[in-house]
């Protein structure tokens, strides 16, 4: 089967180093194995999303030598693909009403490995779909699988997470829905991205199943964070790059990544996109970190990439 790997940035503001590493972790992995990179828009929470922001990030990972195999999906414009999904899902009685404010779940929960656990509280209530979110039902037992760089991954999504959002009640559908309709349209069988993701991974197994769909491969690299630990966002005010310095920058997602360049093929590449080919033919999954998270500073070859 041919290897389909994907990114999937969301465009709430314009890349940073953290998105940077994540695209080249899965070009390359794509790359290694001679297959088909896509670039995925995922731009499904109009609330936080900006186009300007989309067009900005096609632009720098183009001037990285980033370029996608084929057109670029938005989510935006894939609304009725979610809907046919929760349909489906609705049909075989998976899907239910519930009318819980923020509060009230928070209030009713224990606290699990991604907020509340939610109680169940709507769960036989019979609540009409008008006005309110849908939650998917989840069972008891674990979930399993193996990371290719985190090793065995298991999550029992009934009692860590509880029956989750699948569209809100502003009419919005979850990044946990979406994601897993457009990996399987996309006929996408590896997915390589941070592992600020690894603890969704289960629920979207979850999905998979319930919607007939294949498990793809998983591969979480440790995520970017800035000295004080936390995570390279928008949120943490991480610096917007651009391509300017990109052959530095790449030098520097690649140790991020545990892969040199060394010997002659330090000097061998004139424009980032040689750069990313000399790469790929030396990437080695076994010397990923085996982390969830690396700091910047072990990150970077020398200089602070932000300056
Ligand atoms: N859109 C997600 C993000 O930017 C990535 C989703 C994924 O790779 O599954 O964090």
């Amino acid at each position: 089967m041919k290897y389909i790997g994907r990114f999937a940035p969301s465009p709430t503001g314009p890349l940073h180093f953290g998105s940077l590493v994540a695209a080249v972790a899965s070009f390359l992995d794509a790359r290694a194995h001679d297959g088909i990179w896509l670039i995925r828009m995922e731009d499904v929470d109009s609330t936080r999303c900006k186009a300007p922001f989309a067009d900005d990030i096609l632009r720098a990972l183009a001037g990285f030598g980033l370029v996608g195999d084929r057109e670029v999906l938005y989510q935006s414009r894939r609304t009725i693909r979610y809907q046919a999904a929760l349909d489906q899902l609705s049909a075989s009685g998976r899907v239910y009403a519930c009318a819980c404010s923020r509060r009230e779940v928070a209030d009713s929960s224990v606290d699990g490995i991604d907020g509340p656990v939610y109680a169940g509280t709507c769960r036989d209530k019979g609540l009409t779909a008008e006005g309110n979110a849908l939650r998917v039902r989840t069972a008891p037992g674990e979930i399993c699988f193996t990371d290719r760089v985190q090793g065995r991954c298991c999550q029992s999504v009934n009692s860590e997470i509880g029956d989750f959002v699948l569209k809100r009640r502003d009419g919005l559908f979850a990044y946990q829905l979406a994601v897993v309709v457009d990996d399987a349209d996309q006929g996408v069988n590896h997915i390589v991205r941070g592992a600020d993701l690894i603890d969704s991974t289960a629920r979207q197994i979850h999905l998979q199943r319930l919607l007939g769909l294949p498990t793809p491969e998983y591969l979480h690299i440790p995520v970017v964070t800035n000295a004080a630990g936390q995570k390279l966002s928008k949120q943490t005010l991480a610096p917007a790059i651009g391509a300017a310095d990109a052959c530095r920058l790449l030098r520097d997602a690649l140790a991020h990544l545990g892969q040199s360049l060394q010997g002659p093929a330090y000097f061998a590449y004139a424009t980032p996109a040689e750069l990313l080919a000399i790469a790929a033919q030396s990437w080695k999954v076994d010397h990923i970190p085996k982390h969830r998270t690396r700091d910047i500073r072990s990150s970077c070859l020398g200089a602070n990439p932000f300056t």
